[in-house]
Parts: structure tokens; sequence; C-alpha cells
């Protein structure tokens, strides 16, 4: 896809560039806590997997003072599999999620003390299989609310993107036993077409006596036992559409001068420094080179000097 066909499309894609923005799923965070208030009174936050970092870049505007000279370092955590870019503020680690010693470490940086706001973009590597990539998609949020019960002060809030598939209400039901609010948000700029939309879970209080553990399926105190979800399922979790009608639609394509700007092509932000897929793309560029296409303008050149 060409570079201003992919600008052309997608609004959040090129206000982010112009902005200065990551990733468009920046403007997922800020819309909901446009309707939330998920920063009030928070002084530490993690960003659960955060590459290449927009989120992260939101709570570094949010909770840090920029003119700082030497901001609070302990403040910000993100976590990702995945390196990514320096963020003003912002300490990284790169670890998995659902690793013990990757609590162990945010905690830490926290002078043990814990956190006010956990949240979390997190999506495996989609398969292309429909129900595969949901049920991993799924896993990847119970690790996520796993860890959060390690590294979350009671009365935090949880904020995860979740896929409304059929049997959601299962993990509604899981973040239920931690959390009495929960909301399920799609923010105007998450496509209408996906399927993502993510849970706002308030006040964090676990069940009297639970104890953390990593090796613990969560669900409801007794592992496995699903009759119990009888109950719980049937309450039902609000969905609440974040920003208002004002703001683009994300699933539509707008004129490059929608917004009464003349348009200017931006580089993207930040590239992913050492992502996945670096060597698919070298080998790509090897296959090129052993099979380049002819130039053109040599064959064009070659067929204006034949004479007939
Ligand atoms: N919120 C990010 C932003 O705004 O730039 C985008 C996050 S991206 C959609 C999803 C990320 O989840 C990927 O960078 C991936 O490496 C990360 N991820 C997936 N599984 C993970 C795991 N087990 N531990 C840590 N990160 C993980």
């Amino acid at each position: 896809m060409g570079k201003t066909s992919k600008d052309k499309r997608d609004i959040y894609y090129r206000r982010a560039k112009e902005e200065g923005w990551r990733a468009r799923s920046a403007f997922k965070l800020l819309q909901i806590d446009d309707e939330f208030n998920i920063f009030d009174g928070v002084h530490n936050a993690v960003d659960l997997c955060a590459a290449p970092g927009s989120w992260s870049q939101v709570l570094s505007k949010k909770l840090l003072n920029e003119n700082e000279e030497n901001p609070d370092r302990q403040r910000i955590v993100a976590v990702d599999l995945q390196a990514m870019a320096p963020v003003y503020g912002v300490k990284q680690i790169q670890g998995d999620i659902t690793n013990i010693n990757t609590a162990k470490e945010i905690t830490s940086h926290f002078q043990n003390s814990k956190a006010d706001l956990v949240v979390c973009d997190g999506a495996p590597d989609v398969t292309g299989t429909h129900c595969m990539d949901i049920y991993i998609q799924s896993q990847l949020l119970l690790a996520a609310l796993n860890i959060t019960t390690h590294i979350l002060k009671p009365g935090g809030t949880f904020v995860a993107k979740i896929f409304r598939t059929r049997d959601v209400t299962l993990l509604y039901a899981q973040l239920r036993v931690f959390f009495p609010y929960i909301h399920c948000s799609k923010p105007w700029s998450s496509r209408n077409s996906s399927i993502e939309a993510f849970v706002v879970c308030k006040n964090y209080s676990p069940p009297e006596g639970y104890t953390p553990h990593m090796m613990n399926p969560l669900l409801i105190h007794k592992p496995c036992d699903f009759d119990e979800l009888t109950g719980i399922n049937r309450v039902i979790v609000p969905f609440v559409v974040c920003g208002d009608l004002g703001q683009p639609d994300s699933d539509t394509c707008y004129p490059l001068n929608f917004e009464g700007k003349e348009y200017t092509y931006h580089e993207p932000v930040q590239t992913p420094i050492d992502p996945p897929y670096q060597e698919a793309l070298s080998l790509l560029a090897d296959r090129d080179t052993d099979f380049r296409r002819p130039d053109v303008s040599v064959v064009v050149d070659n067929l204006n000097s034949m004479t007939i």
C-alpha cells in the first residue's frame, strides 16, 4: 500500500503523525480518559504491552511535567516483549507479562509501592484462525489481570483491550471478581469494523483472602468451577461509546484537506526498533536483489534505439 493511500484512508493514523504520537492507539486512551477520567489522582502507572509506545506517551504527557529537568523516573513503567524507543520519564522493562519476575521488577521500580493505574493494549501476533486469535487474546487479558493483581493498589483502575465475542461474559465474570465497576467502552478512534473494545475497571477490590499467584488460573477462586459462573454471568456490563459525534469516524475515508489544512506527508513518528518481522524484511530484500525487475527506463531506451 502506498504511503499516501494509507494516510488518506485513516484520519487517526494521519493525525497521530501530525501530533507526534507513535501510533493511532493514543487516541483510544485519550478518548477513554475523556469519558472515565482514568488519570484522576494517579501517581504511579503501568503500561503493559506498551510497544511502540503511544500509550506510554499519553501517560507521560498526562502524569509528568515535561519542563522538569529530572522527571521522577519511578512513576511510569512500560513493559513489552519488544524493545521500544525511550519515552520521556518512562522506565522500560523488556519482558513478558506472564512472568512473575516482571511483576517483581515493576514493583521494585515503585520502591515496593504499587500502581494506581494499569493499562494494557496487549495483542498477540494474529494467526488468521479467528477462534484461535480470540482465545489467545483472552488469555493475554487474563495474564494482564493476573499480573495486575500483583501490582495494583486497592482502589486502583485497570483498563485493557478485550475482544467482544460470544463468550466475552466469561471474561467480564472474571473481572467482576476483582472490580465492582466495569464498563466496556468503544472509543471513536477504534474501528467499528473491529471486535476490539476496552474494559475500564475501577476500584480494585480483591476477594478476602486472595493471594496473587502467577501459576493459578484466576477463574472464580476455585479453578474450573464453571457452575459458579451462572449467577455472575447475568450481570450486564454497560457498553459506552467514548467520544462525541463531532469526532471523525475511524471507518470513514476523509479527503486530505478534510480539516481545512493543506495536506503534508509526515514520516511515522517512531518505527519499531527491533521488530520480529525484521528477519523477514531482510530475506525479502535479498530476494529482490536476486530477482530484480528490469529497470523500465532502460527497457524503453533500448526499444527507442531499435531500428525496425
Ligand atoms: N499500546 C501500544 C501503543 O500505543 O503503542 C500498542 C500495543 S501493540 C497493539 C501490542 C503489544 O503487545 C505488542 O507490542 C506485543 O509485543 C505486546 N505483547 C504481546 N504479548 C505480550 C506479552 N506476553 N508480554 C509483553 N508484551 C506482549
